[in-house]
């Protein structure tokens, strides 16, 4: 159950993904959080360079690695704007992190993605279950999730 005090860190993934759209990136933003509520770290898409593996998913996991104990990320939560796309899963699981609470699926991405005629990914969207079975996943999060959808019409240039 995603609990009310856990909406400022969803929030909070909206923003840093439209701080990604501002900066020509694709619209994704992600925050880890501690056993005790606390942001640990946060990122957001950077994948304009080239580097299409730039994911925050991806870079949280790795923070995490060099960051904080084994027991730490055991009891830690991603949130973000969108589910994790599955090498950020593969590495959520890898480095022992536990729960992810994402505003939007993977399903409704794919499903804007169709809507807005942009290029299917390269990567299949799998459920992070599909990938990983043993992490604890919650989302979407009704209203919030329009408006990650929004900021993905706005990278695709539809308003
Ligand atoms: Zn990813």
């Amino acid at each position: 159950m995603i609990e009310e005090s856990e909406l400022r860190h969803l929030r909070r993934c909206v923003e840093l993904a439209a701080e990604a759209l501002a900066a020509g990136d694709e619209p994704f933003g992600s925050v880890l959080v501690d056993a005790d509520g606390s942001v640990r770290a946060e990122d957001r898409n950077r994948i304009a360079d080239g580097d299409r593996t730039r994911h925050p998913e991806f870079a949280l996991a790795r923070w995490a690695a060099e960051n904080m104990t084994p027991a730490e990320r055991a009891a830690a939560t991603v949130y973000t704007s969108g589910e994790h796309c599955p090498m950020c899963a593969a590495a959520h699981a890898w480095v022992g992190l536990r729960r992810i609470v994402y505003v939007s699926s993977s399903a409704q991405l794919t499903a804007w993605l169709a809507e807005l005629g942009a290029a299917a990914p390269p990567v299949r969207p799998l459920p992070v279950n599909d990938v990983a079975p043993g992490i604890v996943v919650e989302g979407p999060v009704p209203g919030l999730d329009e408006e990650v959808h929004a900021l993905h019409r706005r990278f695709h240039s539809v308003v």
